[in-house]
């Protein structure tokens, strides 16, 4: 095909009438050349060279620093094969400003000897900043849910960090050091630093170090050539060029976010502006999780001192949580208890004991009883309950918190040492409690009063030590009798009285029929036969309690004095 003149024209028309920018150089690869025969006005807007300015002139006039000298090659290589070359890379201006260009280059003709290079190019600065925009946008929003991920665990949190910060920048190692008493300490690592975990170095002296105490970011592009780097500890991480990032929340830094790579110059400013933009957000959800481990660990202090078992057991019925007593009761570490069911860890003879009681917490009551809980060791000891019930905000019950407190020394101050029996101010304590039961839910309760006949004479007899013992073992006798509900208390000498709840007068006159028999039935060792007087009452709703027991103590005289070995009714 040949061109008339106007056709000629008509192609420059068009060539001057493009949005691209256009450049013909002759065939002359090799310096000074090529050499530019052509430049359209949109290369001239593009570069800042007049047409005249640039003709005659080579396009290396274009390079500079940041220029990607490796893609040069390529060119001049793709070009003396004939081939079409496409590429990307930073163009200067005649003013010297950088840009990224885009750009093509065909020989002409397009087979056989080129004559020409006919180069057209775009800048694409703008839609590569925002292309890595774009992308620091996706990235942000990564680290955002990632972080989110970790929820409150302080581990869980500084490992996401490192791992986000090795993904978000393409690093080969990260890590997160935090400063502790003079030295920086590798709390998390991630990729090639993983090995590095614990590991402590002095602040200063460090890169880190230097990062952590100035609160600025540091960009270092090559190990070998930055002398505020120790050489031989970074070589051996494989340190040649990273990012270091302060990790500052509410004006306090308390450490650095590091990501590195073998290579020199890994990383871009992109990359540093990203990790700067992260770190707010990462140092921010870590400061989070110090501020809540501590007040945790604070809290885990307070709950291990108190000398109680506290625990949470879930609907399941296995333990979530517990404090240190637990593994001391049990003599079991905590991982062999939390997580376990409740009938594993106590037994299941004692948790069937208690199972209903678990239940009507699950129900959403508060619970608490008296209970006889084993140790590890075999011995038992008596224990006051507690659970709460634990409600989600929509109200389901999602678990109870137990208390267990022992209740061995309470125990002993309302015990009669001799029989094992309540004593009076044991009896005292129950009797208050009954009394208002009973008024406020007009619940039946009786009172039995009961002293052994003749004792003194069978001290006399028989010496004290023999009286002591026809004392521990009417006790028994009468334990053996009477409800686990009941109350026997030494009520001074040998005098006893028992509590019944939920008991009428005809059920308690019953009772002590019963308990009499018992009693004046039973072979005592050395004494032999013994009887006792009772006497039997039932409250009155509008008396207070001491006027019932003065009621029924007096009903003891009447008994007495009928002849003793009798039960007598109290008015
Ligand atoms: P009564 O049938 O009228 O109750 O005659 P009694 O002898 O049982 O009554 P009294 O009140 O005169 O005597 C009670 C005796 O109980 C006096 C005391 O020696 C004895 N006693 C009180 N406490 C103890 C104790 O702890 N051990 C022993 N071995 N005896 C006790
Ligand atoms: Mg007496
Ligand atoms: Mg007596």
């Amino acid at each position: 095909m040949t061109f008339t003149m106007s056709d000629y024209e008509l192609l420059q028309a068009a060539l001057e009438t493009v949005r691209e920018a256009v450049l013909i150089t002759d065939n002359q690869l090799d310096r000074p050349g090529p050499f530019i025969v052509y430049a359209n006005p949109a290369f001239s807007e593009l570069t800042g060279y007049t047409a005249q300015e640039l003709v005659g002139k080579t396009p290396r006039l274009l390079q500079g620093v940041d220029t990607d000298a490796v893609l040069m090659q390529t060119l001049r290589k793709q070009l003396l094969a004939g081939e079409v070359f496409s590429g990307e890379t930073v163009n200067y201006r005649k003013d010297g400003s950088a840009f990224r260009m885009q750009w093509t280059i065909r020989p002409f003709p397009a087979t056989g000897q080129p004559r020409y290079f006919i180069a057209a190019q775009r800048d694409v600065s703008v839609m590569r900043t925002l292309e890595q925009q774009r992308q620091q946008l996706q990235a942000l929003v990564e680290i955002q849910t990632r972080v989110g991920t970790a929820g409150l665990d302080l581990q869980a949190m500084r490992d996401q960090v490192a791992e986000v910060a090795l993904v978000v920048t393409g690093a080969e190692g990260a890590a997160v050091e935090e400063a502790e008493h003079g030295e920086m300490v590798y709390t998390a690592c991630s990729g090639k630093a993983a090995g590095s975990l614990g590991l402590r170095l002095p602040v200063v002296g460090s890169l880190s170090g230097t990062c952590y105490l100035q609160r600025e970011s540091i960009h270092c592009r090559d190990t070998h050539k930055d002398p505020r780097v120790a050489r031989v500890a970074a070589d051996k991480v494989g340190f040649r060029s990273g990012l270091l990032v302060p990790l500052t929340h509410k004006q306090h830094c308390f450490g650095v976010l590091k990501v590195y790579s073998a290579q020199p110059d890994a990383f871009s400013d992109g990359d540093m502006k990203l990790l700067n933009m992260a770190s707010q957000l990462l140092a921010s959800s870590l400061a989070d999780a110090r501020i809540f481990k501590g007040e945790r660990d604070r809290r885990s202090l307070l709950v291990d001192s108190l000398p109680m078992l506290i625990s949470f057991v879930d609907l399941q019925l296995c333990y979530r949580e517990i404090n240190v007593a637990y593994t001391r009761w049990y003599n079991r570490p905590i991982e062999q208890i939390v997580g376990k069911g409740v009938a594993d860890v106590m037994g299941q003879a004692q948790f069937n004991a208690i199972e209903h009681y678990m239940l009507s917490a699950l129900s959403g009551e508060r619970v608490t009883f008296e209970f006889h809980l084993l140790q590890a060791d075999g011995t038992v000891k008596p224990v006051e309950v507690d659970y709460t019930p634990v409600l989600s905000g929509q109200g389901d019950v999602q678990g109870f918190y137990e208390m267990i407190r022992d209740i061995s020394d309470r125990k002993h101050a309302e015990q009669d040492y001799l029989t094992g029996a309540f004593n009076r101010k044991g009896f005292d304590d129950r009797l208050e409690m009954v009394c208002t039961t009973a008024r406020r839910y007009r619940r039946p309760f009786a009172l039995i009063f009961l002293d052994v006949d003749h004792f003194k004479k069978v001290n006399d007899r028989f010496g004290h030590a023999a009286g002591d013992d026809v004392l521990r073992t009417l006790v028994k006798v009468l334990l053996s009798k009477v409800r686990d509900s009941d109350i026997v208390c030494r009520w001074g000498g040998e005098e006893f009285a028992i509590l019944a709840p939920e008991t009428s007068m005809a059920e308690a006159l019953d009772l002590a029929e019963r308990l009499r028999l018992a009693l004046s039935q039973h072979q005592f060792a050395t004494v032999g036969q013994i009887t006792a007087s009772f006497a039997v009452g039932e409250f009155d709703h509008e008396e207070s309690g001491q006027a019932f027991v003065n009621r029924v103590d007096d009903a003891l005289y009447d008994a007495k004095v009928a002849g003793r070995n009798r039960v007598a009714p109290a008015n």
